[in-house]
């Protein structure tokens, strides 16, 4: 099932995805959840146009733990070994934004870069989760923009400016629950045009390394968001680009970039 949040004259709501294309394409139908989606929740029946509301980032996370250097390609391009032990760092819930909202290109910044990601969804509070516990407490994955400032991102040791700026992790446009995340393709466009393609299978740490490793540290709550790194291709991202993270299986979330005003 592909998860939604959205709003609609003034109302906040989650809803269930019907159809088939994309955002754009116009034929997509909403049906308004009843409940919470992490727990026990109905579908009401009532259906509205994806057309007629506005996307939201489909989930509010309590935080999001992204992990670095997890593609030997990527890890390269930038002159980076694979390190022995994940790099993981935290993107700010003040940096979500939804598909079709605007990155704004930080101040600080004259090197911002696209990084598209697999996001995972966690459904359940969770500590010290056992491998084999992983699935169990999974809710989902949605696309992912790891927005950086690459230039920041060199000069200060740590990464919280670089890649904790407002609007620097667009996620969506919705989560899919029914999915196999292993060997799914991964690519992101800027203006229509290719630059990163990759597959998760070429990830370094499966999803449940990084689970478990995650969570021997800190618990996750429902709603929390596990960025799983990028493939080769980062590249630059100007003020009047559109960038689009499309994931095999899931959809396309797609960003404008503009000057902070
Ligand atoms: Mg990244």
């Amino acid at each position: 099932m592909r998860i939604a949040r959205f709003s609609i004259d003034g109302n906040v709501a989650f809803g269930a995805v019907e159809g088939e294309g994309t955002v754009e394409s116009g034929a997509l139908v909403l049906d308004i959840i009843k409940g919470i989606p992490y727990g026990d929740f109905e579908l009401s029946g009532t259906k509205v146009p994806l057309s007629k509301v506005r996307l939201l980032p489909p989930v509010l996370p309590n935080k999001v733990v992204a992990i670095g250097r997890n593609y030997a390609e990527h890890a390269a391009e930038l002159g980076n070994e694979v390190p022995e032990v994940p790099v993981a760092f935290f993107k700010p819930t003040t940096s979500v934004i939804g598909s079709g909202d605007a990155i704004e290109y930080p101040s600080f910044s004259e090197e911002l870069h696209h990084e598209a990601e697999l996001a995972v969804v966690i459904g359940r509070m969770c500590r010290e989760v056992p491998r084999q516990r992983v699935k169990d407490v999974i809710f989902g994955y949605t696309c992912a923009n790891d927005v950086t400032a690459r230039d920041a991102q060199k000069r200060e040791k740590q990464w919280a400016r670089a890649k904790g700026f407002d609007t620097s992790c667009p996620l969506g446009p919705w989560v899919e629950t029914d999915l196999d995340p292993s060997d799914l393709t991964l690519q992101c466009t800027v203006n229509g045009e290719q630059r990163q393609l990759g597959r998760t299978s070429d990830m370094i740490r499966s999803i449940e390394d990084l689970v478990v490793h995650i969570t021997e540290a800190m618990t996750l709550l429902p709603g929390d968001v596990i960025l799983t790194g990028t493939p080769a291709g980062v590249g630059p991202l100007n003020v009047g680009d559109e960038v689009a993270v499309t994931i095999e299986g899931i959809g396309t979330l797609t960003n404008k970039v503009i000057k902070r005003g």
